[in-house]
């Protein structure tokens, strides 16, 4: 074989062991459609219901409250939506008592991620539907994803916003790339994977609306309904920042609802929750 045949040669090897490892590097296969998998995040026991609404029908009366995250796949990213209690909690067996219960994270959101196929680096965005420490938890575990974020919400949660935001739990906000919103944000820029702005519970609480090939608009609430009773009977929790707003993000999203024909999942309803696929399976 001539020289440059031979440097040829060695030259084609290279590549093609460049580019076996570039398929290497990114894991996650490639989707055709938008899927939602939902991930079990932690579960709160509730001794007294009464701070889900503030007109006393669940005063006295203990409850479960679970806490779910949310992987929407879709062909041009992931999005993360909600991180949950945080995996440290798994460490605690049968979890920890607070204040107001318990609560207990039983499988790490990590492993979950790793059932469905994906790393951490695989998540391309990530975003909250507020601050609240129960949905905060395992952010820092998503360094490399572009956090979207919604102004308000972010100027509220580091003014001091009382118990239930830690900012030490979601710190990473400070130096991963962000993309700072005000209002509704169309994620991946085709209407399919949208933010909707339904301040009231914090104030810059948003929702999440899909538009699923087969299983057609899913609303993802974050805390605007706390139980699917919050959402029939308008229900407001005592501790919201705003009730009239509130009211008129219920509003909002009812509308949106009625229009589309579309399903609500309601984050913190058990009932919502058991009636999603179980990971490995998806909603699309
Ligand atoms: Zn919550």
């Amino acid at each position: 074989m001539s020289r440059t045949n031979l440097l040829r040669r060695a030259g084609a090897t290279l590549l093609l062991a460049a580019s076996s490892l570039l398929v290497q590097a990114h894991a996650a296969d490639e989707v055709k459609d938008v899927r939602l998998y939902a991930l079990d995040c932690g579960v709160l026991h509730v001794k007294d219901m009464g701070m889900f609404s503030d007109t006393g029908e669940y005063n006295g009366k203990a409850g479960v409250v679970v806490d779910p995250c949310f992987v929407i796949r879709h062909p041009k990213g992931t999005l993360l939506w909600d991180t949950g209690l945080g995996d440290k909690l798994a460490q605690s067996k049968g979890g920890v008592d607070m204040e107001v219960g318990h609560m207990q994270v039983d499988a790490p959101l990590l492993d979950q991620l790793k059932a469905i196929g994906l790393t951490p680096s695989d998540i391309t965005y990530l975003s909250f539907s507020h601050t609240h420490f129960d949905h905060t938890g395992n952010a820092n575990e998503f360094p490399d994803a572009t956090w979207i974020l919604n102004k308000a919400e972010l100027a509220w949660a580091e003014s001091k916003p009382g118990p239930f935001v830690n900012l030490d739990t979601f710190s990473d906000y400070k130096t991963a790339k962000k993309q700072m919103i005000d209002g509704d944000y169309d994620v991946f820029g085709d209407g399919n994977v949208m933010i909707l702005k339904t301040p009231g519970h914090t104030p810059g609480h948003q929702s999440l609306q899909l538009k699923l090939k087969k299983s057609g608009v899913v609303i993802l609430s974050g805390d605007l309904f706390h139980q699917r009773a919050n959402y029939t009977y308008r229900r407001v929790p005592p501790f919201n920042v705003s009730r009239a707003d509130t009211l008129a993000s219920i509003d909002r999203i009812d509308t949106i609802l009625k229009n589309t024909k579309g399903r609500l999942v309601v984050q913190h309803d058990a009932g919502d929750f058991k009636g999603l696929p179980k990971i490995p399976k998806y909603l699309d």
